[in-house]
């Protein structure tokens, strides 16, 4: 009897982990279930096929205790009007290929929760369909096998979100840039926040990238030094300014990560502004001793806040920037997003951001 209520409040005890999500678990066992990360799936353009939207998520099995279990069946339905109108079913070697068992929940929320709970198995999941119809819903099936040979059956059906932006925002350098890397769909920035996030050069007015031919040198680069700008109002709450720029252009050395990113994935010198409606910024890789705000400090859209550099995880000078909805980047979901001053942003896009 004890066992089970705890294993009712240990699932209780997770979704206060600020982890709650829009999906919703379909009744039936209360031992495990399915959740999502990103906690909310937003519709968004899938700018590298003609007419086609994609979402790419973890899909995790959350579990009470800790025991193995072999996934046999991932079944994606895709719902319109409240019907389903298309169906993707992955089995067998292509399951066991997006199966992934190396996250865990203070890897990817920060907080270990308590009582307990794990999770044993999460897959990559990688949805496209065109644009018509529109799909409202997606839903999860997945069967798995327990160690004594059980076949259970989880489900979880998650709408898709029409996100709201809710703060102006303006590119965060001026003048003429490309971008070189965009979120997820295009196979970039693929950790839990950086799904919408843009890598954006500083080009020259006659769109060179480099003021001088061959040079593998970070300064030689058009952007190098180029004024980061707030993209709106808001309040910083963090700011990192002691972080050396990689020297060479074309190589991320992990000699020059902080300490706590040994496995790559630093921003560098990088300041985040909360726009106080749960929507933050996050502009990263500044040149070291360039950023000059400081946590607590209010900002205002155009303010500058430091120059374009090549610290952190990076292989040359660029800016990064990511609209979030929470202060750290390694625990919040990233938000779709669009400037007021450029548009049509996607890998490979120049733009000239007046
Ligand atoms: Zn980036």
């Amino acid at each position: 009897m004890n066992i089970g209520i705890s294993r009712r409040s240990a699932l209780i005890g997770s979704a206060a982990l600020s982890l709650a999500s829009a999906a919703k678990a379909v009744p039936g066992r209360e031992d495990m279930r399915l959740r999502i990360l990103p906690t909310r799936v937003y519709r968004s353009v899938f700018n590298a096929r003609e007419n086609m939207d994609g979402w790419v998520l973890f899909l995790i099995l959350e579990a009470v205790e800790q025991q193995p279990f072999r996934p046999i069946s991932l079944h994606i339905s895709y719902r319109a009007d409240g019907m389903v109108v298309r169906e993707d079913r992955i089995s067998g070697a292509a399951l066991n290929g997006v199966a992934r068992q190396d996250i865990s929940p203070s890897r990817l929320t920060g907080q270990t929760p308590n009582p307990p709970v794990y999770w044993p198995q999460a897959f990559r999941v990688h949805c496209y369909v065109p644009h018509e119809p529109v799909i409202s819903d997606l839903l999860f099936e997945l069967r798995l096998a327990d160690a004594k040979g059980r076949v259970h059956r989880i489900t979880l059906q998650t709408p898709i979100i029409d996100y709201e932006q809710r703060t102006a925002l303006i590119f965060p350098f001026r003048g003429p840039g490309i971008i070189s890397q965009a979120g997820v769909l295009g196979g970039g920035h693929r950790n839990r926040s950086g799904a919408f996030a843009l890598d954006a050069i500083g080009l020259a007015a006659n769109h060179a990238p480099m003021l001088k031919a061959g040079s593998d040198r970070p300064q030689d680069y058009a952007g190098w030094g180029r004024s980061i700008i707030a993209p709106a109002d808001g309040i910083i709450v963090n700011a990192r300014n002691d972080r050396p720029d990689q020297p060479k252009d074309g190589e991320s050395n992990p000699a020059y990560y902080a300490p706590e990113y040994p496995n790559g994935g630093d921003v560098g010198n990088n300041v985040v502004i909360d726009h106080g409606n749960n929507e933050f910024s996050l502009i990263a890789h500044m040149r070291m001793g360039s950023v000059r705000v400081r946590p607590g400090e209010r900002v205002t859209q155009g303010q500058q806040l430091g120059e374009l550099g090549n610290s952190g995880d990076t292989s040359g000078p660029h800016v990064h920037y990511q609209l979030q909805n929470g202060p750290r980047w390694e625990y919040a979901d990233g938000l779709p997003m669009r400037f007021t001053n450029v548009s049509g942003l996607a890998r490979g896009s120049y733009f000239d951001a007046s």
